[in-house]
């Protein structure tokens, strides 16, 4: 995102936000840009705006946009009511860049009916769509044996609707089946819905939707759509901020003199991240200490 931009988001981020963020994410050739084609034609017949982030692990090394087979979903790019954008990750092994997390509160400014963040399924990317989301659908497909193992390793978490695609071949239904036997439900009490999608011939899709709709009315029931903007801004703002640190502890010589007399013993870890913290002009928070160690140097 350009820097005039951001100068422009004071202006939009107070306005009331009916915008659905949508996450989708699985594995590469689970059938995503197949299936998100498909949610935006459905759209589009109901005459809803659509803005799609294709969050593209491999953009930093091909160096910016790299759609693959997501040129599909290009058909679509004569439709006023349809944005697609390729939005770098934060780095080759996932999770949102900078600034997607601003792109996405600038979509809902500016009014369109939905946003879908398409992920693959890699290193920080779920747990980050899922902060950014109101609602995260998992793709998983039969041939897709890792699928298994995802869900071993809590993929199966971030879910709020769970689309088994490709489900127009036998062993699709039958995972389908075999997933709709669990219960699962999210951690504010919303039960998981598993559906047999065919992305391919559209079989399913509706289900989706409708599955959608009433997620985005259970979070309003509840009140969290406005706690989850504020979540959204508060993970953006801390993202900008850390990266401006890194950009200035990257750049600075104080910072090698720190580290140098860290590396030769003449301070410990902590007295270095304080003396970081006044070499910045910043005030040293009163919980860097030996007795108080981050809990995960346990
Ligand atoms: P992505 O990498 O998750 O975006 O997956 P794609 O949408 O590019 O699909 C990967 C492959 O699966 C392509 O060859 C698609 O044609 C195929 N595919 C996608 N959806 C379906 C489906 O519902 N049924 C079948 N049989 N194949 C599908």
């Amino acid at each position: 995102m350009e820097s005039w931009a951001y100068s422009g988001l004071k202006r939009i981020i107070p306005y009331v936000k009916n915008t659905h963020i949508i996450g989708i994410t699985g594995s590469q050739g689970v059938g995503k840009s197949t299936f998100i084609d498909r949610i935006i034609e459905e759209f589009s017949k109901e005459n809803k705006s659509v803005a799609v982030l294709l969050v593209d692990p491999t953009s930093e090394v091909s160096g910016g946009t790299f759609f693959g087979d997501r040129i599909r979903m290009q058909r679509h790019a004569n439709n006023p009511l349809v944005f697609i954008k390729s939005a770098p990750s934060q780095s080759s092994t996932g999770g949102l860049g900078l600034s997607t997390w601003w792109m996405i509160e600038t979509f809902c400014a500016t009014g369109f009916d939905y946003v879908i963040i398409e992920t693959v399924g890699v290193g920080q990317d779920e747990k980050e769509v899922k902060e950014a989301a109101f609602t995260t659908v998992l793709l998983l497909s039969p041939s897709h044996g890792d699928d298994i193992q995802m869900l071993k390793a809590g993929l199966i978490e971030v879910a709020d609707i769970i689309v088994v695609n490709k489900a127009d071949l036998p062993e699709g239904e039958l995972l389908a089946a075999y997933l709709s036997k669990f219960e699962n439900y999210s951690e504010n009490g919303w039960k998981v819905p598993v559906i047999a999608v065919s992305a391919r011939t559209g079989k399913g899709t509706r289900e989706v939707l409708e599955y959608l709709d009433r997620h985005l009315e259970f979070l309003k029931q509840k009140e969290m759509i406005v706690k989850k903007h504020h979540d959204l801004i508060k993970k953006a703002l801390e993202k900008l901020f850390i990266y401006f640190i890194q950009t200035k502890l990257k750049k600075g010589e104080v910072y090698d003199q720190i580290l140098h007399r860290l590396l030769s013993g003449q301070i410990d870890p902590f007295e270095a991240v304080r003396e970081l913290f006044g070499a910045y002009g910043l005030n040293s928070p009163s919980n860097i200490s030996v007795k108080t160690p981050p809990s995960s140097f346990g």
